[in-house]
Order: structure tokens, then sequence, then C-alpha cells
């Protein structure tokens, strides 16, 4: 019951944390983690009132108390989740994260034992069934919670029960599995010799030497002179990307391809052992595949829309994705001098980075210097100015409070509220004080998270801003990431740092159509990654499927790129554990946001009444509405459109956006 939908993170350069206004000074503003060992109180004071809770909804007549008592109990619960699997994610002190570890544990198993409580499920049942609640919230919360007790199987037989339970267990321990290979298993290649890497990304890597092909220790005492100094390259995903764009050597590029997306091995076991768990899960809850277990409380209903949706999608992209591939390949045909050269997959990286260079004279360091942290925080001050009249403050932490040197505490202060509401915010990036422009971009997608978990206004928690529909979940982030490409909203903070000029428009032109050059290229990649996801936790064959063949068939089908075989890139994918059949919520999202940016927005991007629209129809909800029914009232009937059983988004403002 207690499971809430929280919006998929981008696990990138930003991340934001939104605690009310405390005034204790531990970690995220709670005063029993000003040390490690507090997280221990922390569990068992939650622990305690939870129970102390479940002892008072016991002996209540079927009321709307019931709701508020159990929508109590949700937060206290998912306070000590959310704080501990942050901490536990992001702390670089070894004992906070082993502490927050076992924090999470434990918590987790009183969650399990509230999930089966049949006290509290009957209560909820008989205060739904019986009349007792007046307002549509409180109904709709009532529903929300007794759908996600029997998401856990409380209305299954004992047998059954057992069954889930030990198969949620499973679940658990192979996703951590999962991510845990992910980062200790990165794999890596030694390039020989070490001049084969540009200078510039060098220092990056460490060295390795080994004896000059041809000569053999015996033969020499000459260490030095048939010594050769290569360089060990680590194909973790950040790397990779970076190394991919950057090799000119393509017999170097297509080994470190060839590592990097076939790393770690033993992941496609683990996966497949998850996909099993997953579907006899799915089966014993009465869906013919985890993938309609997961969609059905979201606004797509089932898994059947959803792929409808991306194979028209898909389609509908496709002849536009394959010129574009057609325009890379002429590109390395005349860089190569070779008219036959065929465009390969470890080509990707590297030549659209090329052409994007080439094409609009970017320059990332001329662009970082419109973007120091301080001036990018001052943009998000703005951005709440302008729109909500709210004005953030970044305000000093107390000793203990923070968790790491680089987070900044930030306070939002509106003239009609009293509380004031504190979001943390961390950037990974701390070594530069300057953010690149996809960093902005990121750092406005998070922020657009913090808002609506800031400026929702529910009479439950457990609908308070990002808790709401999976498939809805990623609009308001993905809208404030519009922000970061508008020009008007770029030249009020992207100052030069050193004569105060505000950012071109020419620049922020060049930005935009750099962006756009391959954007059916782009878009087929969203869509392929989505059908996986959904194909991976579908509907199962007769054996166990080959998740290795599954992804390079739909690789082939879906996206104008071959698959290279030998590769298993989906080993280190790792939404397909966080969010398993959710990937698609990503496209949902972005069209959502599309949409309501040119309908709503993007006429006068700045001004009050546009934020009072946006905070009125879309961030005050949080989950308390009909995701359906307020993305109609926001943006117009014409947002969605109903499908079979279920709603898709409208996906006109996308083609219009990306020329199709
Ligand atoms: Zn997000």
């Amino acid at each position: 019951m207690l499971s809430r939908a929280a919006a998929i993170r981008r696990g990138a350069a930003a991340a934001f944390s939104t605690v009310s206004a405390k005034t204790e000074t531990g970690l995220y503003g709670f005063d029993v983690l000003r040390t490690a060992k507090g997280f221990r109180r922390f569990v068992d004071e939650a622990i305690q009132r939870s129970d102390e809770l479940v002892a008072y909804v016991a002996q209540m007549p079927p009321s709307a108390e019931i709701v508020r008592a159990m929508d109590e109990i949700s937060n206290t619960v998912c306070t000590v989740i959310d704080s501990a699997e942050l901490c536990r994610q992001t702390h670089p002190d070894r004992e906070f994260v082993e502490e927050s570890d076992k924090a999470s544990m434990m918590i987790f198993e009183h969650l399990q034992y509230l999930n089966t409580n049949t006290t509290l499920y009957n209560a909820i049942l008989k205060a739904e069934s019986e009349g007792a609640l007046l307002t549509e919230e409180a109904r709709r919360a009532a529903t929300t919670l007794r759908v996600d007790f029997e998401k856990g199987g409380i209305h299954l037989s004992k047998d059954k029960l057992e069954r889930v339970n030990q198969l949620n267990l499973e679940i658990v321990q192979l996703g951590r599995k999962f991510n845990e290979n992910v980062v200790n298993k990165p794999g890596f290649v030694d390039v020989y010799p070490a001049s084969r890497v540009p200078r510039n990304i060098q220092h990056n890597f460490k060295p390795v030497y080994r004896f000059k092909p041809g000569s053999a220790e015996k033969q020499s005492n000459q260490m030095d002179t048939i010594r050769q100094q290569g360089l060990r390259i680590v194909t973790d995903s950040e790397n990779l990307s970076a190394v991919l764009r950057s090799i000119s050597d393509e017999e170097v590029r297509k080994h470190i391809y060839m590592v990097g997306n076939s790393e770690p091995c033993e992941n496609i076991g683990v996966l497949s052992e998850l996909i099993g768990a997953r579907d006899d899960f799915a089966k014993i809850m009465g869906c013919k595949s985890y993938a309609d277990f997961a969609i059905r409380p979201n606004m797509a209903a089932s898994a059947d829309v959803v792929m409808s949706f991306l194979g028209d999608l898909s389609n509908i992209v496709r002849q536009k994705a394959d010129e574009e591939f057609k325009i890379i390949q002429d590109f390395k045909r005349k860089m190569c001098n070779e008219k036959s050269a065929n465009l390969e997959p470890w080509d990707e990286d590297y030549f659209i980075g090329m052409m994007k260079s080439s094409a609009h004279n970017l320059n990332s360091s001329v662009i970082a210097k419109y973007f120091p942290l301080s001036q990018c925080l001052k943009g998000l001050n703005i951005l709440v100015e302008s729109l909500f009249g709210a004005t953030f403050h970044q305000i000093p932490m107390r000793d203990g409070e923070s968790w790491h040197p680089d987070v900044i505490k930030l306070s939002l202060h509106h003239p009609d509220e009293i509380v004031a509401l504190v979001c943390n915010f961390s950037s990974s990036n701390g070594r530069t004080p300057r953010l690149s422009h996809g960093e902005l971009e990121t750092l406005f997608h998070e922020f657009g998270h913090a808002l609506h978990s800031l400026l929702s206004r529910t009479e439950y928690q457990h609908f308070s801003g990002t808790r709401v529909a999976l498939d809805v979940a990623e609009t308001p982030s993905n809208l404030f990431e519009c922000y970061a490409w508008d020009y008007r909203v770029l030249r009020t903070f992207a100052l030069d740092e050193t004569t105060g000029d505000p950012i071109s428009e020419k620049l922020v032109k060049a930005l935009n159509a750099s962006r756009n050059m391959f954007p059916a290229t782009e878009l087929q990649r969203q869509i392929f990654y989505s059908i996986m996801d959904l194909t991976l936790f579908g509907e199962q064959p007769s054996k166990p499927m080959d998740t290795v063949s599954t992804v390079a068939d739909l690789k082939q089908k879906h996206t104008s790129w071959k698959h290279a075989e030998g590769t298993q890139w989906h080993a280190r994918f790792t939404h397909l554990i966080n969010y398993g059949a959710g990937y698609y919520s990503y496209l949902y999202a972005r069209c959502f946001a599309t949409t309501i940016w040119q309908q709503v927005c993007q006429e006068d991007p700045l001004s009050r009444s546009t934020g009072s629209t946006i905070r009125d129809k879309l961030l005050r909800h949080g989950g308390s509405k009909d995701p359906s029914t307020m993305l109609k009232d926001f943006a117009g009937d014409a947002i969605i459109r109903n499908s079979g059983t279920g709603v898709v988004p409208d996906i006109g403002a996308l083609c219009r956006e990306i020329g199709l």
C-alpha cells in the first residue's frame, strides 16, 4: 500500500531532495541523523509510530479518519525510505552508506509487514465501500491505497500470498545484484600505444605497460627501449560515450564499443531470472504479463495500448531516421575518403558529435562561460519569481546537515504561504563551478520535479508532488527542460563570466540547431528502448526468452542502425530494474510536455499568467486528480486520445518540433 510512484531519476549531474522546513540540524534536516548510527533510531521511531497508527486504525469505525491515519503511516515509512535511499546512493562517507543500507533493509521489511496487514486492508475496504468518504480526493486516496494493497497480494489465498512474498524478495535481490554488477564490473580495454587515444583525454586513464610485440623478455636487458606504454580505458557508461565521441581510430573505437556493450555479462543471467520472477508474480496477480501488471494503474492502462502507440511512432519516424542515417554515412565516407565505407554502430557517437560541432561551430568552453553554477541558480530564482511570484534564498547549512560540500540548500518563499519550503541541491559536478548546457538542462529537469513536490497542495501526502501515475510523473520535469532551450529565458541569467554580456540569440539558435540536427535518430533510440523494456517484461514465450537475440532483433526492426553481433548492451540498462515496463513514460512525458509548451508556455514563457496556469492546473494537484482530466484541463482535449482501453498522448506537437 505504501509503495508510491516516484519520478524517474536521471542519475545525472543534479539531484534535488525536498523536505519541509525544519529547525533540526541532522542530515536532510532530520535531527536524529546527526550521525550515521542515527539511522537505527530513525527506523525504530518510524516503526513505533506506524505501529501506534495501526492499532488506532484497528478500533476506528469506517470514516475519512482511517484514510488520514493510513496516509500518515505511508508518509512516516516513506520518509525513512526516501532518506535512506538517497543517502545509500549519494553519501560519500562509508559508514553513512552502510547504516542507511541497513536502515533501508529494515524499513522495507516493515513495509512488507504493513502491505500484508489484513486489519489495515479490511479497514480501507470498509471505508471505501460504506460511502463514508465525502471528498473526491478521499475517495481516490482510499481506492489507491486498496489497489496498492492488492498489488502486494493481500486478497489472495494463503499459499499464493506466501509465493508472492517470496517472489517479491527475489525480485528486490536480483535487482540489487544487477545494479551492483553494473557498478562493480564495468569492463576495460587496454589500448596500445597510448598515442591512439587523443591527448586531451589521456589524463582520464591509468597507464599500463607491456613488452613491445615481437620482443621477448629474455632477449633484452634494456627494459625502457622495448617497454610500451598504453592506457586502460574503463568502459563504464559515462566513460564509454565520452571515449567513443573522441577516438578517431576506428579499430580502437570498435574494440571499446564491443567491450563496453557486453559487460557485465553476468547480468544476462540475472536478467533472465528477474524476467522469470516478475512473470510468475504477474500470473499469480491475474495478469498475462508483468508489463500488464505494471501498466494497469497508469494512464496507458495496458501493455497493448503502449505497444501499439510505440509501433505507430516507430513507423512514423522511420523514413526520416533512415535519411539521417544516410547523411551520417555519407559524411563518414567523405571523412575516410572511402566511397563504400559502411556506417557501424561504434561510429554513431563519433560522427554525430563531429558533424554537430563542425556545422555549428560550438565550442563547449565558450558555452560554459555563460553557465557558472551560481548564475544557473540565479536562473532558477528568476523562473520562480516571474512564474510564481516566489523567491529562492540560499541558506547556510547548519553543522552536520550537509552530506556533501557541494550541497546547496535553497528555501522557497511565497507571499501567500506560511511554510518555507526547503530543497537541497547537489551537483555531482562539484569540481567545476560551470555547467555544460546539457547539465543545465538536467538541472532544470530535476528542478521541475522539485517544484512539483514544493508546489503541490494535496490533502493527502500519498498524492503529493511526484507521487503520481508513472506515465505522467515526468511531465513537469520535461516541461522545465524546454525552458533551458529558450532564448528569452536564457538571456535573463546566462551572462558572460567576464564581460557580463547576456548570451547572444545567435549562440542559443546554434545550440538549438545542433540539438535538432538528428532528431529522428534520437527519437528512434527512445522508441527502441521503450519497446525493448516492454518486450522483455511482456508475455513470455513457452521456453525462457533469449534476451540477447530478442534485443538484437528489436534493434534491427526499430532502428536504422545495425546490431553489432556479440554485444548485449541491455546488460547495463538499469532502467529495466528500477522501472520494469515503465521506460515508455519518458516518451509519454515528452509528448505531453511538448504540447503544453506549445499550447500554454511558448507565447510568453516567463509571464505570471503562464506560471499561474502551470501551478493551478498541473503542479498543485500532485496525484490527487485523474491525470487525463488534469491534462485536458491544462492544455486542451487534444493533448491525449483514447486508444483501446487506455490513453495515449497526441504526437502532433512532438512531430512539429522535430520536423516530421
Ligand atoms: Zn525525471
